[in-house]
């Protein structure tokens, strides 16, 4: 998961209420203490460009947060823009671990 910074986050007035309501906190501590349990490990990556950097290419496409969709014009990859994201936090996570995505 993206190791997001929540008390800088929620000082934005535009996200605050969003993650407040999503419970953001209490999820990430419940996701920990699950992989704990199960002997799983939780890989928190850096959240630079997740959501920028197209999942297929590479090339970054910069859009504001209010854009929800990513279309990239040098591949033609179009994702839902947090689909994108999840490519990239996933192939991040998995390098930090020395393993490589599977197709
Ligand atoms: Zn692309």
């Amino acid at each position: 998961m993206e190791d997001l910074k929540i008390k800088n986050m929620v000082k934005n007035r535009h996200l605050a209420k969003s993650i407040h309501d999503a419970g953001w906190g209490a999820f990430r501590r419940m996701l920990t203490y699950k992989c704990n349990r199960n002997g799983g490990k939780l890989v928190k990556v850096k959240p630079h460009f997740t959501s920028q950097d197209c999942s297929n290419c590479h090339h970054r496409v910069k859009k504001s947060l209010s854009v929800r969709t990513h279309v990239c014009k040098h591949c033609g990859t179009v994702l839902d823009r947090d689909h994108n994201a999840a490519i990239n936090i996933e192939k991040v996570g998995l390098n930090q671990l020395g393993l490589t995505p599977t197709a």
